[in-house]
């Protein structure tokens, strides 16, 4: 074994002052330089360089790593103080950090013969605490009474002893290395050797987990360089040496049953959004031929959720949001979000949630949840507590982890209080910040927000706006580019609804729409290498568009603000995910006559102000109670003070209280017919009404 031990530390040496690499480098023996000049604590390893020189030290390092690391630490330092004396003065030990190790193991295959061995583990890292310092060497003052020479000894000693570390757990000595048991141990925290700590979880990243089952943890130790060198919500791959976690020295009776967590030796933060979709080279030219076809955008829009009838719009919106518009970066470094953001609200069974769960399967980087959020972070993020520990974290939400990706958000109405403040954050800016329990941090959303909502009175009204359908207020609502409504309105549609819904559980085959996984390798590629640009003549057309309703706006008198800038970026991220549907690299006139139609459909659908039959965008957002709409509320207003005191209100009462207010008595019986369809009054006794 001694031998062996010697010759791998040999065998080491050569490689790092020996080996080199593609391009006749030496690479190793460069690192040693770099260490040396800028004081670095770590060296970093290409496996894959290793296994090539030398593969038994390589496997070895694999299979052996708690021993083998330490060891060759020690080689490393040794190589680099020869050079320079002085560096031992600055740093006190060089990590020896694996980089590309082959032994790649799914979060969710992890298993007890891994358990000592170096592995690396892919995934998203969803919390951390703050760094804390470990405690790698303790020291304790050693008191005793010395029976032959009748004096007190006090000396200090290390512990534990050699080369040993100290675990998560302080262990107070049992015995003096000089002087054996007996005596008074006193820790000294102040003279122990410490290191940077810092605890995270690992999850499966969302589109490896299988359909319906909750993902799967892991619990990560940083230390040294290595914490804080990602954040909750990064994509990271983790090499680390399997442990079992240790809860406390065992006393007997304490359980034999072991969680498992990851002792990182080197931690890599993936960059690359899109690389989750695997493109071939046959994918590719079946792509490109594909986008080729004249009526493109329409077989797109045709194959979201084929099996769901009408709500073509809709469609457009999420094969819109899909592919979205080119974020860009301003000069003075403010970033303009190429997101489009889209929500649905609408009656229920209208097959909103169907929609978005399609969405959720095509989107390249999904995370579905619903506006209570599947996890304690909710949709932004939040600080949690460990209930054995006490170590508080920073834990990532649904936003963070879709960051580069999509948030399917179902019933978004019901979100959090903590969400609904910071979702203006991170739907615009697309950051979450958080300052809580003394953790400061702000974390990436850029994500695209697909989200749908049931009206808060159970069924959408139309003669309301739209902030007073559903819970959600209008500054959330006027951050979504695209929103549309979804009525259930029994009529002559159903027979082809019902006969479409029985075709499709007949045979649940789609006609002519492309295959869902096609898509999202169309739609995987057309985000990574499809920038388009919008042309003069694009310009032009939404510009005018523009001018023309804020114009418009501004000839009547007391008008409302028709169309604001918020609405023209949307236009500009809406054309431009048009053409990238056809995998264009520019905008034309084409593509900005779409975008202008369906954001005027939205508008329509959203702020048509019914008496008037203008469009008001201040009704959407702002929920400004317009003629029919103040009118409405004043009639229901009416009804609750005639039975604020119990009883009902007779339709007499209510009409001669309602010309009080300047309404005629057929807009008020128009009025009361009208709210008791929506349900919003119902009748006690014949012609004698109460609220619901
Ligand atoms: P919501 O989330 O709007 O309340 P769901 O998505 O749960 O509604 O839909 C309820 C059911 O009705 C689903 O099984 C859905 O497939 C069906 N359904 C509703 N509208 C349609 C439609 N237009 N075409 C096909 N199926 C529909
Ligand atoms: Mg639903």
């Amino acid at each position: 074994m001694a031998q062996q031990a010697v010759s791998l530390n040999e065998k080491f040496e050569d490689f790092i002052l020996s080996f080199k690499d593609e391009s006749g480098k030496k690479v190793y023996e460069a690192q040693i330089n770099e260490i040396l000049a800028y004081r670095k604590r770590s060296f970093v390893i290409d496996f894959a360089h290793l296994s090539v020189f030398e593969q038994t030290l390589a496997s070895e390092l694999l299979n052996n790593p708690r021993l083998l690391i330490p060891q060759l630490e020690k080689v490393l330092y040794d190589l680099i103080v020869q050079r320079d004396p002085s560096f031992r003065d600055d740093v006190e030990k060089v990590n020896l950090r694996l980089v590309n190790i082959p032994r790649v193991v799914e979060l969710r295959k992890i298993r007890h013969t891994d358990v000592g061995k170096l592995i690396a583990i892919e995934g998203i890292l969803v919390k951390q605490t703050p760094i804390k310092q470990r405690i790698k060497k303790a020291v304790f003052q050693h008191t005793l009474f010395d029976k032959e020479s009748g004096e007190l000894i006090e000396h200090e000693i290390e512990w534990p002893p050699g080369d040993e570390e100290m675990g998560e757990v302080l262990d107070a000595p049992t015995e003096c290395p000089e002087h054996g048991k007996g005596g008074q141990f006193k820790f000294l925290p102040e003279k122990s050797k410490i290191v940077d700590w810092q605890k995270a979880v690992l999850q499966e990243r969302p589109e490896e987990i299988p359909a319906g089952q909750l993902p799967r943890q892991i619990e990560v130790i940083l230390e040294d360089d290595l914490v804080d060198s990602a954040r909750p919500g990064d994509r990271v791959k983790i090499v680390g040496i399997l442990e079992l976690k240790q809860e406390s020295t065992p006393k007997k009776g304490s359980r034999a049953v072991f969680d498992l967590y990851l002792r990182a030796n080197s931690v890599e933060v993936s960059q690359k959004i899109l690389d989750e979709v695997k493109i071939t080279e046959e994918d590719r030219r079946k792509i490109l031929e594909t986008a080729k076809d004249q009526w493109i955008k329409e077989k797109i829009i045709t194959s979201i959720a084929p099996s769901i009838y009408g709500h073509w719009e809709i469609k457009e919106a999420l094969a819109l949001a899909l592919f979205g518009g080119v974020p860009k970066t301003l000069p003075d470094g403010t970033r303009i979000r190429g997101d489009i953001h889209v929500l649905i609200v609408g009656d229920p069974g209208t097959a909103k949630s169907q929609l978005l769960q399609f969405v959720a399967r095509i989107a390249p980087r999904a995370v579905y949840t619903t506006g209570k959020g599947s996890t304690a972070a909710g949709l932004t993020a939040t600080v949690t507590r460990d209930k054995q520990t006490g170590d508080f974290y920073l834990e990532a939400g649904a936003l963070v982890l879709a960051d580069g990706g999509v948030a399917v958000i179902d019933e978004i109405d019901k979100m959090r209080e903590e969400d609904r403040v910071a979702i203006h954050e991170a739907m615009e800016q697309q950051t979450v910040s958080i300052a809580k329990a003394g953790i400061v941090a702000k974390l990436n959303a850029r994500a695209t927000v697909i989200a749908a909502g049931n009206p808060k009175l159970g069924r959408y009204i139309m003669e309301r706006s739209l902030s007073d359908n559903i819970n959600l207020p209008p500054t959330i609502l006027s951050r979504f580019d695209l929103i549309f409504i979804v009525l259930d309105t029994p009529g002559e549609e159903d027979q082809r609804l019902a006969s479409h819904i029985l075709s499709v559980h007949q045979s649940p085959k789609r006609l002519g729409a492309l295959d869902p996984e096609f898509l999202k390798k169309y739609v995987a590629y057309a985000r990574k290498y499809v920038q388009p640009k919008l042309t003069d003549e694009a310009k032009r057309i939404l510009m005018d568009f523009f001018v023309q309703l804020r114009k418009r706006s501004a000839e009547t008198p007391d008008s409302p603000i028709l169309i604001t800038p918020r609405q023209l970026e949307a236009l500009i991220r809406i054309s431009e995910a048009y053409a990238r549907m056809a995998l264009k690299e520019t905008v034309e006139a084409d593509e900005a006559q779409r975008a202008i139609n369906i954001m005027r459909i939205f508008l329509e659908s959203v702020g048509l102000d019914v008496e008037s039959g203008k469009i008001d965008i201040d009704t959407i957002m702002v929920g400004r109670p317009k003629s029919a709409t103040a009118k409405l509320s004043k009639i229901l207003d009416i009804i609750s003070e005639l039975t604020s005191s119990g009883g009902c209100a007779k339709i007499k009462e209510i009409a001669k209280e309602a010309k009080g207010q300047g309404i005629d008595d057929v807009t008020t019986n128009k009025y009361i017919a009208e709210l008791k369809r929506n349900g919003l009054i119902y009748e006690v006794q014949p012609e004698c009404f109460k609220k619901a």
